[in-house]
C-alpha cells in the first residue's frame, strides 16, 4: 500500500499553472486559455504627468477635465456672421472693428448686419453662428461682399464636439500612445494614474555560454538569448531585469532563481526546461511542487516549464533561440500584459496569400519566421530552430493551425507582424 503511494505524485500548491492530470500534448489555445484565466495584475500603481507616461499601462478610467474644444470656434480663416442676415445670392455685409484670433478673441457681441474678421482656432463672438471661408468673399477692408446662401453653423466648431468634459478619453488597461497623451492634454489631463513597471528578470542557463564580448572557448557559445530577451521586455514597455548567466546545476541555480524573485515580479529563465539530466530548471521548479511543464503542442518550442518560485511566476522558456523567442511572444507577452495591468491582449493577425508552399501535418500549430514582400508572406530557408539568422530575417510570425494544412503559393495564411506582439 505504501509502495503504491509512493507513486502518487504530491499535491500541487501554488498549483496556477497546473494542466489537468490526463494532458499530454497541450494545445497552444488552452494553454493561453488557462493563463488568461488565472494570470491578474500583480503591480501596485503610481502617478506620473503627462511627458512621462507615453507607454505606461493606465491603471484607472480617465475622463476629460474639460471639453475639447471648451468653446466654439472657428475652423478656418474667414468672417463671422449671422445666419439671419445672409440671404440668397449677392451680398454686402460691413465689417465691425477689431477682430477674433485665437487666443486673443473679439470682446462684445457682433451687431446685426454686420461681419467681423475670424482666424482659425479663435472663439467664435457672441452673435456669430456662422464663418464663411475668406476664400469665398471680396474685401476692401470695410466691408465683404460674398454670394449666399450659407449652412448655419458652416466653418465652426461647435463646444465639446470631440470631447465632452467628464467623458471617458482612456479605458483603464490601455498603454499610452503619443495620440494619447494630445488627447488627455486637450482635454486638461496633467498626469496618470498607471501601473508600476512589471519587473521581468532574465536569466540564462547552460555551462555552455559565454559573455557576448568576451573569449569564448571552441566549445562555447554566447548567450544569444538573454540579449534578445531583455531587449524585447524593454520594447513591450516592461523593466528587464539581467540576472545573468546561471551554471547547469542544482545549488547555484536555486540562488540565482532567489534573487530574481527578490527583485522582480515575472522571471524568465531559458534553458534547462526540459526533462533531461541537465535540465536543473524544471528540476528546481518540480521541488517546489508548483511546477508544470508543458508539453506544448507547438514548434518550435514543445517544452515550457512553468511554476512560482518564491511566490513569483516563472517562465522557464526552451534554450534555442528560435523557441525562446517564439514561446515569449506567444506565451510570455500576454502573461506579461495580464501581470502588467494591461489585461489579456491578443495579437492581431493579417490574413494575406503565401508565398512558399509547404505541407504541415496536424498535431501542433507552427510558427514560421516570415515577412511580407509584394504583399505576400514568404518564410525562412530553414526552420531549424537554432537559426538565430532567421529571426534577424524575419519580420513576423507565419502561424498554421493545430490541423494540417497544405499551403501552396497563393494559400491564405495568418501574419503577425512583430509589430502585432508590441515588438
Ligand atoms: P536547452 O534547452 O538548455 O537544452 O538548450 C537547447 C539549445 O539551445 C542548446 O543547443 C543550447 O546550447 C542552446 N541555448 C541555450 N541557451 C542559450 C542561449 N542563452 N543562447 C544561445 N543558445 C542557447
Ligand atoms: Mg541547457
Amino acid at each position: 500500500m505504501s509502495k503504491q503511494n509512493e507513486l502518487v505524485p504530491p499535491p500541487l500548491k501554488n498549483d496556477c499553472f497546473s494542466l489537468p492530470a490526463d494532458t499530454h500534448w497541450t494545445p497552444v489555445s488552452e494553454a493561453l486559455a488557462l493563463l488568461k484565466e488565472r494570470l491578474h495584475v500583480c503591480v501596485g500603481t503610481e502617478t506620473v504627468p503627462l511627458f512621462a507616461a507615453l507607454g505606461r499601462v493606465v491603471a484607472e478610467d480617465v475622463v476629460a477635465q474639460r471639453s475639447n474644444p471648451p468653446q466654439p470656434n472657428s475652423a478656418v480663416d474667414g468672417y463671422g456672421l449671422r445666419h439671419s442676415d445672409i440671404i440668397e445670392g449677392p451680398q454686402m455685409l460691413p465689417l465691425v472693428a477689431g477682430r477674433s484670433a485665437a487666443g486673443d478673441p473679439f470682446e462684445g457681441e457682433l451687431p446685426s448686419g454686420h461681419a467681423v474678421r475670424i482666424l482659425t482656432g479663435a472663439t467664435v463672438p457672441e452673435g456669430v453662428d456662422t464663418v464663411i471661408l475668406q476664400e469665398d468673399v471680396t474685401t476692401d477692408g470695410t466691408a465683404i461682399a460674398f454670394r449666399g446662401p450659407l449652412k448655419k453653423g458652416s466653418n465652426t466648431r461647435k463646444a465639446g464636439e470631440d470631447v465632452e468634459g467628464g467623458g471617458l478619453i482612456l479605458a483603464k488597461g490601455r498603454r499610452v500612445t503619443p495620440a494619447d497623451l494630445a488627447l488627455a492634454a486637450a482635454t486638461g489631463v496633467s498626469q496618470l494614474l498607471v501601473f508600476k513597471r512589471l519587473r521581468v528578470a532574465v536569466v540564462s542557463t547552460g555551462d555552455e555560454l559565454a559573455e557576448p564580448g568576451q573569449e569564448a572557448r571552441a566549445d562555447q557559445i554566447f548567450d544569444a538569448n538573454r540579449p534578445m530577451l531583455l531587449a524585447m521586455i524593454a520594447k513591450f514597455g516592461f523593466e528587464p531585469i539581467d540576472m545573468g548567466r546561471a551554471p547547469d546545476e542544482r545549488e547555484g541555480l536555486k540562488k540565482f532563481l532567489d534573487k530574481a524573485a527578490g527583485s522582480a515580479d515575472m522571471i524568465l529563465t531559458s534553458g534547462g526546461a526540459s526533462a533531461g539530466d541537465e535540465d536543473h530548471m524544471s528540476a528546481l521548479l518540480n521541488e517546489t511542487g508548483s511546477m508544470t511543464l508543458w508539453r506544448l503542442a507547438i514548434k518550435p518550442g514543445r517544452p515550457l516549464a512553468l511554476g512560482m518560485w518564491a511566490g513569483v511566476p516563472v517562465f522557464g522558456l526552451p534554450g534555442n533561440p528560435v523557441a525562446a523567442k517564439v514561446c515569449t511572444l506567444i506565451f510570455a507577452k500576454p502573461a506579461m500584459d495580464a501581470l502588467g495591468g494591461s489585461g489579456w491582449q491578443e495579437p492581431v493577425a493579417l490574413r494575406v496569400p503565401a508565398a512558399f508552399s509547404k505541407s504541415k501535418k496536424a498535431g501542433r500549430r507552427e510558427y514560421l519566421r516570415a515577412r511580407l514582400r509584394h504583399g505576400r508572406a514568404e518564410v525562412f530557408k530553414s526552420e531549424g530552430s537554432g537559426r538565430i539568422s532567421g529571426l534577424s530575417w524575419a519580420e513576423g510570425l507565419v502561424e498554421l493551425p493545430d490541423e494540417a494544412m497544405d499551403v501552396q503559393e497563393g494559400s491564405q495564411v495568418l501574419y503577425y507582424p512583430y509589430s502585432a506582439f508590441g515588438l
